[in-house]
């Protein structure tokens, strides 16, 4: 099967790729590039070796099953990448991005398809009918929004007293800022770049400039840039009783010196996550079915594989917000 191979670092190229092994397969359509793709292929990531075919943020149509399976081919579905066993006692108390026996789907997604067992449907969920196909592509949102509603969960918003800012205006500091926006509550994101900044505000999201944060106003900041200082900076300006969110993952080993008052007497929690579990993702795919429209506008470009290493340096050069690749798209689109 065709897909785009991470074939060494700072390089991708369309090739091909042995096919799935497992009963089930889905045809993908289209896979989001996030944030630790770019991380694997620029800088390089313990879990992610070259050569290698990326991709977890996907979406598609069953299109291999056996008989029994529940979902008849043709059936147009999200897959969670991975979700947990629900059995151990890190799931049995309510941690399931924890869990250290999940189960997943076979190989990366920047492929024509991705195989998962016969086993799996907790993991698949089936997308609401549309006349396009460009039209499922929000979905392919579900999984990056399911990370952020891990992180929204470790979050306290209190109606009319809760005001969260958001540190870095990326695809995942945007997902919050609609997410919130899609729950009433007041958001504002942090972003330097001056034409990021002013795509975020042609979405409704409110920006301010880092200079302009008071000390107190926000009772909850979430820092979505891996930049471990931002945290030592922000902390200081929580308003007492808050939070601050290491949301972007920041190295093992790498260490934080925070001000202690403002843990002590100011109250102000400093919380950390990663992942999602299964019920971060079930509540995404529900809140981009009631929110199609809000959450589209952050896809900006389609590509094929031939355009992949095009897409990965867009990306990398802050040119894109998020891109969808996938075999059977048409080239190169601006979505
Ligand atoms: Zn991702
Ligand atoms: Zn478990």
């Amino acid at each position: 099967m065709k897909c785009l191979m991470f074939e060494e670092l700072g390089k991708l190229r369309a090739t091909e790729t042995t096919d799935p092994t497992y009963p089930v397969w889905i045809r993908v359509e289209a896979t989001g590039i996030c944030g630790t793709d770019l991380k694997s292929v620029y800088v390089g990531h313990k879990y992610f070796k070259p050569p290698t075919v990326l991709g977890h943020e996907f979406y598609g149509q069953i299109c291999k099953a056996p008989d029994n399976f529940p979902l008849k081919k043709g059936t147009w579905v999200v897959a969670a990448p991975y979700y947990e066993c629900g059995e151990c006692p890190t799931c049995k108390a309510g941690k399931g991005d924890l869990c250290q026996n999940k189960n997943y789907v076979e190989a990366g997604s920047f492929a024509q398809y991705v195989g998962v067992p016969e086993n799996y449907m907790d993991g698949l969920f089936v997308l609401p009918e549309k006349k396009d196909t460009a039209d499922y592509d929000v979905y392919a949102l579900t999984e990056p929004l399911a990370c952020v509603i891990n992180g929204t969960s470790r979050l306290e918003t209190i109606p009319g007293y809760s005001k969260v800012l958001i540190v870095g205006g990326g695809p995942m500091g945007a997902l919050f800022a609609l997410y919130y926006a899609s729950k009433g509550i007041e958001a504002a994101i942090v972003e330097p770049n001056d034409q990021r900044a002013e795509k975020l505000r042609s979405w409704g999201i409110s920006t301010v400039k880092q200079d302009q944060v008071q000390k107190g106003e926000y009772d909850n900041i979430v820092i979505a840039v891996n930049i471990a200082s931002l945290v030592e900076a922000y902390l200081p300006l929580v308003r007492q009783g808050g939070t601050l969110l290491v949301f972007s993952g920041l190295p093992k080993g790498e260490m934080l010196s925070v001000d202690a008052g403002a843990i002590h007497y100011s109250e102000v929690s400093v919380k950390g996550c990663s992942g999602f579990a299964l019920s971060h993702f079930k509540e995404a795919f529900e809140t981009i079915r009631g929110n199609e429209k809000r959450f589209r506008q952050m896809i900006t470009h389609r590509f094929n594989f031939e355009h992949g290493q095009e897409a990965f340096d867009m990306l990398k050069a802050g040119k894109a917000f998020k891109i969808l690749i996938g075999a059977d798209i048409n080239g190169r689109e601006e979505a």
